[in-house]
């Protein structure tokens, strides 16, 4: 599809045209908007951030962040849904952990390297 002629003519450079095809694809931008909407609340940063560091369940995870446990599946539900994090039963307990992708773990280099703390892994 050919792009339409912008209003203003300011001597676009040669990326112009690639850049307004992929602000076309909508869909796309909106895998992000939804990524970021999982980390739109504190509490789900901080269970995110936990996760990164260890695998637990439900009841240590409430504990730490001295919340009850209700509390805390109502946040993990959002986070392992949009495959941020992993769960892994064993008996009658289920574990959570940091998915092992690309998304998740540019996640965790973003919130350290936003907040200013090294990773407690390095
Ligand atoms: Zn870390």
């Amino acid at each position: 599809m050919e792009l339409k002629q912008l209003p203003h003519n300011h001597n676009e450079n040669t990326n112009t045209e690639f850049i307004r095809k992929q602000i076309e694809k909508v869909d796309n931008f909106q895998i992000i908007a939804d990524t970021f909407k999982q980390l739109g609340d504190t509490t789900r940063i901080r269970i995110f951030w936990l996760l990164c560091h260890c695998e637990e369940c439900v009841i240590n995870i409430s504990a730490m962040l001295n919340m009850s446990s209700p509390a805390v599946s109502h946040h993990l539900r959002p986070l392992k849904n949009s495959g941020l994090i992993t769960s892994r039963r064993n008996g009658k307990e289920v574990y959570y952990r940091a998915a092992d992708n690309e998304q998740s773990r540019l996640l965790h280099l973003m919130i350290e390297q936003v907040m200013e703390i090294s990773c407690p892994e390095e």
